[in-house]
Formats: structure tokens, sequence, C-alpha cells
């Protein structure tokens, strides 16, 4: 038999899975690690915890799946994007890796955002102007700890230092590279506008490779451990957002990938690098030759599960002492109210928001209440907003790649079918549940097994992925959503002014 891993550094556990070359899971190993959050916005990781994790993945599926040492052919990488690690002058961490969701640097992107500079630099890079960006986050460490940005050699994220450990180079492909908000995007190389702005040198950074270049050489120490030899190819892979597109088959021309899980995201693939003239689209790399154009969104599931506990607690309980999921009864409730909750409107910013309008200070509401209005409707039209706020992401990316022509869909959502249903009905699209099952890992092999030649094209993942529901839009539903949606739309305009200052009262009133 001959076999390739998958493997995905996540942020808050490394997955890996062996696959048989027609994408057949055969085994899979799991490992979690602390996330460091000490201090206010803080949220990292401890690396060697990370790298630990890795051979201990890799083993584990090495031995569950009793692979030979000749049948293994590959082992390809996803990871999380934006995690930045400085490293000193004898190749040891500095600091811990900074992760995406540390907010520490947002100083220093209200800064760029403010000067333009953030605007200019985002046309050539394509990664929005945010604190998440190893961009913001090195002008921050530059100016608020410069003894160690004085002393880093290289500026690293996780997966570079992860290939660093097994093979002593300092490596970056592209699809992690376009995420740090350093590369240019249309000229495959890092921008010097950016570095010039950093007061960094090309040197400080990693070589740039492609995401199907690989390396073989594994340290006979790790080898020994893991069960792989010298001669098995290392494949550098991409991210875990691009990747998880490949591993749902979102890959064609127009089919958008939705994720609506805790958070959310839509993205597309296409075959150039496009940027959005607002900033408010991402564009990372795939492969040289294809792109994902995207917007990541705070508010998916998470909101559900605030109404959930705020407003049905006692539904909450019963479910428990049923065993039932209590969101399968909230869904059960908000099926009885009509499309479109009977003009009852919400907007979905509990936690701020990143696409579609990146304003950290965006609060949520309903809008339309009338005493005929029930627990219900707000149920429904929660699930409602949470979509809304999607299709306004797809709008965006609409106007940078075109109209999609259908959607494959993941995340926690597609247990209910009124949920998916919704998708479609908002989307007016056909919506796609695949079987998915660690799709980053899937990606990873599935551009692992391009690289070496097992297949001619990415697309030759639709054989290897399941489809579990299909919902086409129902007509009498979605004519209510096209009357609503430029409402919500408009809707969203008017409150936006408003979001700073009811966020200052809320920041100087309200007890933590
Ligand atoms: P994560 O994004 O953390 O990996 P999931 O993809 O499992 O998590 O998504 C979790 C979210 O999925 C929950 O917050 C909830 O909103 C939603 N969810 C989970 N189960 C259901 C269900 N039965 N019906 C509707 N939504 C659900």
């Amino acid at each position: 038999m001959e076999y390739i891993i998958g493997a995905d550094i996540g942020t808050t556990s490394t997955k890996a899975v062996l696959y048989d070359m027609k994408g057949n899971v055969i085994a899979y190993a799991n490992k979690g690690y602390q996330l460091y959050q000490d201090e206010p916005g803080m949220a990292e990781e401890d690396p060697d915890d990370i790298f630990e994790a890795i051979i201990d993945v890799l083993s584990q599926v090495m031995r569950k799946g009793k692979v030979k040492p000749d049948e293994l052919k590959g082992v390809s990488f996803s990871s999380a994007m934006h995690s930045l690690i400085l490293m000193d002058e004898n190749d040891e961490p500095l600091t811990r890796a900074i992760t995406w969701a540390d907010n520490r640097a947002a100083k220093y992107s209200d800064q760029l955002k403010e000067n333009g500079l953030g605007k200019e630099i985002y046309a050539k890079t394509g990664t929005p102007i945010h604190p998440m960006a190893p961009l913001s986050k090195i002008l921050w460490i530059k100016n608020e700890k410069p003894e160690l940005f004085s002393k880093t050699k290289k500026f690293i994220d996780l997966k570079t230092y992860v290939f660093f450990k097994l093979f002593g180079e300092y490596n970056m492909e592209y699809s992690i590279a376009s995420a740090t908000g350093m590369f240019n995007i249309f000229e495959l190389k890092w921008e010097p506008q950016a570095l010039e702005m950093l007061g960094l040198s090309e040197d400080k950074l990693p070589n740039l490779v492609e995401p199907t270049d690989k390396i073989s050489g594994i340290d006979p120490s790790y080898g020994k451990v893991t069960g792989i030899t010298a001669d098995v190819p290392f494949i550098y892979g991409a991210s875990d957002g691009v990747l998880s597109n490949l591993g749902v088959n979102a890959i064609d021309p127009g089919v958008l990938a939705v994720t609506i899980g805790t958070s959310g995201a839509v993205r597309v693939v296409v075959d150039k690098p496009v940027v959005d003239p607002n900033g408010n689209l991402f564009c990372y790399a795939l492969t040289k030759d294809k792109w994902v154009v995207g917007g990541p969104v705070n508010n998916g599931g998470i909101v559900f599960r605030w109404v959930r506990d705020q407003l049905f607690a006692p539904e909450k309980i019963t479910a428990e002492q049923m065993q039932i999921s209590s969101y399968d009864i909230l869904t059960q409730i908000a099926e009885k109210i009509p499309a479109g909750s009977d003009g009852l409107l919400f907007h979905p910013y509990l936690g701020g928001e990143r696409a579609p309008i990146w304003n950290a200070y965006a609060r949520g509401s309903f809008f339309g209440l009338t005493r005929q209005h029930t627990r219900a409707h707000m149920v429904r039209s929660a699930l409602e907003g949470i979509v809304y706020n999607l299709y306004m992401v797809m709008l965006m990316i609409e106007g940078v790649a075109g109209k999609p022509k259908s959607i494959q869909a993941t995340g926690g959502f597609a247990r209910s079918e009124l949920w998916r249903q919704m998708l479609a009905d908002i989307f007016e699209q056909d919506v796609t549940i695949p079987e998915s099952f660690e799709s980053s890992c899937l990606g990873a092999a599935v551009l692992g097994m391009y690289s070496l030649g097992y297949i001619d094209d990415l697309s030759e993942v639709k054989n290897m992925v399941g489809v579990t529901n299909v919902h086409k839009p129902n007509s009498e539903n979605f004519e209510v959503y096209r009357e609503l949606l430029p409402i919500w739309i408009r809707l969203s305009k008017v409150l936006e002014p408003e979001y700073k200052s009811i966020a200052d009262f809320q920041n100087k009133y309200m007890k933590n």
C-alpha cells in the first residue's frame, strides 16, 4: 500500500490523518496544547509544545496504520495562519508563538488604518489590516519591546518553526507568507513597503518556497521516534483556511465555501490574486495559480449559543435532562416562525466583527420589534441575522470574483436542517454539505498527492469527498429574503456610526 499523511497545526490542537492515495482515512491522531492568556489580549502557545504534539501525532498514525517504512510516500502540512515567533542568533525562540487571536497589536493596526499606509500595503499584500497579522504584531514589538526586536535573527511562524526543527532550514511557503501582511501577492516576494515601514531587512524573514515544494532528510532523532525515513518528502503545504476550501471540494471557480462553526467564513478560489478596493477581503495563496478570496466572520454559531443560554435557559435544562441537543429544541421552535421572522431583523455583532464591516466596536441589535413578536421570532431572527451577515461578505466577494454558482457548507450549523435550508434560501444557491472530516488535513494530503504526481489536478478531490445533504432554494422563502436583505444592509450602514459611542459607554460602565 501507498500512504500520505496530512497534518494540521491548529490553534488548540494538532491533528494528523493517514490516508491511502484515494483519500480514505486509515488512521487519525490529535493532540491538544495550552493557550497562554496571562494578560489582556494575549493568546500565545509554546512552540515546543506544538513541536512535541507534531512528533506525537505523526508517530501515532504511523503506528496505528501499521505503516511499513517504504509505504509512506509523503507528509504534507496545513497550519493556522498569522502566528509569529521571534528566533535569536542561536536559533532559539525569544518568544512563544503569538497566535492570530492575540489582540495586543490593535493600537498599531488602528494607526496603520488611520495614516493611510495600511490601505497602500493591503493593496499589495491582500491581508486586511488587523491585529491578527504579523505585520501589526511586528510593529507592536518594535515599538513596545525594542530589546526583543533588536535581538531577533528571524521572524517566523509555527510551520516554519516545525520545518526548521525537522530539517534545519528557515523556509516559509507562499500561503502562510500571504497571510503575514508583508508578502506581495502579485510579485510573490516580500513587500518592500511593508519591510521599510517595519525597519526590517529581507534576511530577517524566512526564504520563500512554493506550497507544493518539498524537502526530505528528516533529523535522524525525529525519524527514529516517528518511524519516518530520511527519504520521505515533506511537502510544505499551505494554510488551514485555503486547504479547507480544497478539503471540502470548493476548489472549482464559483464554488463558495461557507463555514458556520463557532465563528464563520465565506471563501472562493480564483486563479489570480485579487484585492478588494475597500480592504475588507483577504486573498491568500493556495498554490501559485490558485488563490482564495474571502472574509472571516467572528459571529457564527457563538451567537446561537448566546441566544440559547440567555433566552432559552429552561429549554437548555430540559434538553440536558432528556439527553438531546438543546440546539435541536431551539431550531424546532424557530421552524414554526415564517421565513423573515415577520420582519424582525437581527444584527449579530455580539463580539465586534471582522468581515464584512471590520469594526471591533460593532454591537448586536434586534430591529423591528412589535408586541406580536415572541422569543421564537427572536431565535429565528438570530439564525437569519448570522446568515445575512455572511451574505454581505458574499456580495463583497462577488464584486471581485464574480457571481457564485453553488455552495459547499460546513461547521456545526450543518446539524440543523432548518439552518441549512435558510442558507440556500438567503443566498439563493444550491447548498451541498460535504462529508467532511478534518478538511484541512485532507486538503494538505491532496496538495501533497498533487505535488508528488499522484493526481494531475486538485479538483480530483471531488472523488474523495462524499455528500451528506443537498438543499435547493425555496422560492417562497427567497422572495421574502429578497425584500428584507436590502433593509438589513441599509440598517447596517445606519447603525455603524453609533457603534463606537455605545461600546465606549459599555467599556466605561459595564463590569466584566
Ligand atoms: P467549532 O467552530 O468550534 O469547531 P462547531 O463547528 O462544532 O465548532 O460549531 C459549533 C456551533 O454549531 C455551535 O455554537 C452552534 O451554534 C452550532 N450547532 C451545534 N449543534 C447544532 C445543532 N444541532 N443545530 C444547530 N446548530 C448547531
